[in-house]
């Protein structure tokens, strides 16, 4: 019997370790870009296979960054959020948004008249759901962001609708101190 219960103690340790690794890992799941793209987009791609993207993004930002799937209104991280500072692509870093652009839609998601610089954010046509809208995403990565409607504030009448899964927040130094 006693020779029986060692492999036991060891799969049970096993198992141990991999929980605390797991627990370990979430702790850190908060959306955080790396290597930050700042400034005009100049046309490189970042590359990733899926099985890449799903262990480097939090599940919340794969599932819509990858899987091109929409957070709940009012759930994200920044819908609420008034901080200065700039919004980054989640996936590759890529700057896209800052927050002298964005404005209270009452959507409850993170809404925006203008990206950073057109080359920024790429768009086209999304007719999924029976719906006839245009998808906003990462011209880096390839990201799925969100939606832009016709139904915007001036100056452009435009209204970029993003998921906060799908962006980083980098707040301005004067604002981090806040
Ligand atoms: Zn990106």
């Amino acid at each position: 019997m006693k020779t029986r219960t060692k492999p036991v103690l060891g799969v049970l340790l096993a198992l141990l370790t991999a929980a605390s690794i797991a627990v370990f890992t979430q702790g850190d799941a908060a959306p955080k870009a790396k290597g930050c793209y700042m400034g005009r987009y100049r046309g490189d791609k970042v590359v990733h296979t899926d099985a890449e993207w799903k262990k480097t993004l939090s599940p919340e930002a794969y599932r819509i960054l990858r899987g091109h799937d929409t957070e709940k209104a009012c759930t994200g991280l920044y819908w609420d959020n008034h901080k200065e500072g700039a919004y980054v692509c989640a996936g590759c870093g890529l700057e896209l948004f800052v927050s002298k652009a964005k404005f209270n839609s009452g959507t409850g998601w993170p809404s925006f008249f203008e990206p950073i610089y057109p080359e920024n954010v790429a768009t086209r046509p999304d007719h999924s759901f029976g719906m006839d809208r245009t998808e906003v995403y990462c011209p880096r990565c390839g990201g799925h962001l969100g939606h832009v409607f016709q139904d915007g504030p001036a100056p452009t009448g435009l209204r970029y609708c993003i998921n906060s899964a799908a962006v980083s927040f980098i707040a301005d130094k004067a604002d981090e101190k806040r």
